[in-house]
């Protein structure tokens, strides 16, 4: 069966800074991802993997090779383009990012308010903070909430809006081993039910199972795209 990635890359550098500081960061990247796959990209502090996971999001213009990302090329998109990448994308950062004077219900209504045709906010929210576990927490603000509670609220926000595509960037760093794996098994459910797609960057190797391929990165480069197989080998 032949599947149109969701994200295509192909040969795609990237550079930070002007002149003297001018420094490339990206060597021809090559990697193409499928609807439904659950991806975790690994490798070193400082390799790259926050720059490519948020050139993939569109949260920073592409510059050389191709990234297209749910039928979009992003090398060279307008702002346009790029925002309406943004809007399909669910996010999820190693800091929550949740609003501190909003309650968890309201954190998950704005990311449903953000969309085109809003409907049943409420109600959609609160079913989504129930699927997480949380349907005793819809009124608390975040600070009366656990670090994997919040996290958890955070899944409910990127996922509420049934994204294709959910990127995550260390969603687990700041928990112990079993938030971390109970965010990561959340995750894994909700997504195998909207048939999204996920790529997600740890250096966390207790949650390395639950991804249906590794890849990885190294100063710059993908260098395996599969290291479980490889040692296996
Ligand atoms: P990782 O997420 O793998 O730790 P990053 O993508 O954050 O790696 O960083 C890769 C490299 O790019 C690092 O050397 C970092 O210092 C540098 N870098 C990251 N962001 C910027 C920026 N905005 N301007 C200049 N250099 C940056
Ligand atoms: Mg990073």
């Amino acid at each position: 069966m032949f599947q149109e990635p969701v994200i295509r890359i192909q040969n795609l550098s990237h550079y930070y800074g002007k002149g003297a500081l001018h420094k490339q960061i990206l060597f021809d990247i090559d990697l193409n991802i499928y609807p439904g796959e659950i991806v975790i990209m690994t490798g070193p502090s400082g390799s790259g993997k926050t720059t490519l996971i948020s050139l993939i999001g569109a949260l920073r213009s592409a510059q050389y090779g191709s990234l297209n990302v749910l039928g979009q090329e992003l090398v060279g998109a307008s702002q346009s383009t790029l925002v309406k990448v943004r809007r399909k994308a669910g996010y999820i950062f190693q800091a929550h990012n949740l609003l501190s004077f909003l309650t968890a219900q309201q954190n998950v209504q704005m990311a449903i308010e953000l969309q085109a045709n809003p409907r049943h906010i409420e109600r959609q929210a609160q079913n989504m903070l129930k699927a997480v576990g949380l349907e005793n927490r819809l009124h608390y603000y975040p600070d009366n909430l656990s670090g994997g509670q919040k996290q958890r609220v955070a899944i409910a926000r990127a996922l509420v809006n049934m994204p294709k595509l959910v990127l995550a960037d260390e969603p687990t760093a700041a928990l112990d081993k079993q938030s971390g794996r109970d965010v990561m098994e959340i995750m894994q459910k909700l997504a195998k039910e909207q048939s999204s797609t996920i790529l997600l960057v740890t250096h966390d190797n207790r949650i390395l199972d639950i991804a249906d391929r590794i890849v990885q990165i190294e100063d710059g480069y993908l260098v395996a795209n599969d290291p479980r197989r490889q040692s296996a080998a």
